[in-house]
């Protein structure tokens, strides 16, 4: 039989009318000849109002029991889901992550894959089950204990059973019709696209498009998995959408192809640390232990006998999510009791946002970053920290500002136009 799997994110099962609806499309590919593998995420807002309750009882959680907690929203989808079908008389059954089982890294709330066995899977379809309807989001560690696999992550479970069952495509339904020029809510000038190569939306997604997850990217173009998103609203068909697919498939080309953005930033600066060879490897290597996920870097220049330093100091920006700040805060305050690193003051400033310019054609033309600073400051945006890679560009600014850059570098690099 061919396979589909088929992907609903959380607004697309908001609510019992619409994972009816969820479960009419599932129904359609039924008739059409497909068994289907339907991954589901949590009911939308659910996995939010699970992580508020575990930030409320423990700041500094046990990741462990997060993933028990968090992971739940998916399970009532899944056999809510799985039910809808029987009642359309469509054969169907419900699998938690364990149960496939789903293997993953014991790195919790950010767990990888290790293995998907396909057997218990294979030999439901074989009994004549028509759907197996998975929890999306989470696994199991090899201890035993209930893993997820980073927000977003029903993305990469989709992805990871096309790849492990050889499915036809691999169809992501959500609440926009396909991947945009950037995200359609911050500008109606956002332009869908048919086509978008994996290296463009692999950075898209890491610098904050969650439209897809980042590593649901990476899975796909590792294992050439047709890889489609598109609407659970609106009627679709096998063209609807926007395919992410090779570069050598796309025929638009443009230099700057879309535009990012990622709302909850945090900038850390050290003030006056000792500028000494070690010195970063000394900041930054606890914060990997806290499990910090540093993005952006800048180290200043050196000053020399600056109060009553008496050897070089410098000070040290950083840029992490802002709900690691508590996180990022306290190792480096043991840090500093360790006798790891002496620093006058530790500043934070929670306002910020990134936003990025992506593009593969930046490979070959020069001058975009220019044109990128430019559009900003014709809107008066200070730029704090810049950080860019082969194919993006990426800023560091004032969040009250965010929506007005993505607006601007939009414009300026004519993206609504095809
Ligand atoms: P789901 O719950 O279905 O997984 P998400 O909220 O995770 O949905 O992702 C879909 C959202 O991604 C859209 O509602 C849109 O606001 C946002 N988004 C951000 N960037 C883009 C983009 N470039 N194209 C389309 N959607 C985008
Ligand atoms: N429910 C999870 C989240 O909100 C996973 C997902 O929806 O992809 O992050
Ligand atoms: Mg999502």
């Amino acid at each position: 039989m061919p396979l589909l799997v088929m992907k609903f994110g959380g607004t697309s099962v908001a609510d019992l009318a619409r994972i009816k609806n969820a479960a009419q499309k599932v129904k359609r590919e039924v008739e059409r000849g497909y068994d289907v593998i339907v991954i589901v995420s949590a009911m939308s807002g659910k996995t939010n109002e699970l992580v508020g309750w575990v930030e409320q009882t423990s700041p500094l959680f046990d990741a462990r029991e997060y993933d028990a907690i968090v992971s739940s929203g998916e399970n009532v989808t899944a056999g809510l889901m799985a039910l809808t079908l029987q009642e359309m008389d469509i054969p169907a059954r419900s699998w938690q992550g364990w149960q496939v089982p789903i293997n993953t890294t014991s790195a919790h709330s950010a767990a990888r894959f290790v293995s998907i066995p396909r057997d218990n899977l294979d030999a439901k379809f074989a009994e004549g089950f028509k759907v197996a309807v998975v929890a999306g989001f989470q696994g199991v560690s090899p201890e035993g204990r209930i893993t997820t696999l980073g927000r977003g992550g029903s993305d990469t479970t989709a992805v990871a059973f096309a790849a492990a069952f050889g499915a036809e495509r691999c169809d992501i339904y959500t609440d926009v019709d396909g991947i945009y020029t950037t995200d359609p809510r911050i500008t109606s000038k956002a332009r869908k696209l048919e086509k978008i190569a994996f290296e463009e939306m692999l950075e898209l997604a890491s610098l904050g498009a969650k439209v897809l997850q980042t590593r649901s990217v990476e899975l796909a173009m590792r294992y050439k998995v047709r890889l489609r998103v598109l609407s659970s609203f609106e009627d679709t068909d096998e063209n609807s959408g926007t395919l992410v697919c090779d570069e050598d498939e796309i025929m638009e080309s443009k230099v700057v192809s879309g535009v990012a953005y990622s709302r909850d930033e945090a900038k850390i600066t050290l003030v006056t640390v000792e500028d000494r060879p070690g010195i970063a490897a000394a900041i930054f290597g606890p914060l990997a232990e806290a499990g910090v996920n540093v993005d952006m870097i800048v180290q200043n220049i050196s000053e020399r006998d600056y109060d009553d330093h008496p050897g070089a100091v410098t000070d040290m920006t950083f840029s992490c999510p802002v709900n690691q700040v508590a996180r990022a805060r306290k190792a480096m305050e043991d840090a500093m009791a360790a006798g790891l690193i002496a620093y006058d003051e530790l500043n934070v400033d929670t306002d910020v946002a990134k936003v990025s310019v992506v593009g593969i054609g930046m490979r070959s033309h020069a001058g975009v970053a220019a044109t990128m600073f430019k559009a900003l400051s014709q809107e008066n945006v200070n730029i704090k920290v810049i950080s860019t890679s082969e194919i993006k560009i990426s800023v560091l600014i004032d969040r009250k500002y965010m929506e007005l850059a993505v607006q601007a570098l939009h414009d300026t690099f004519d993206l609504d136009k095809a």
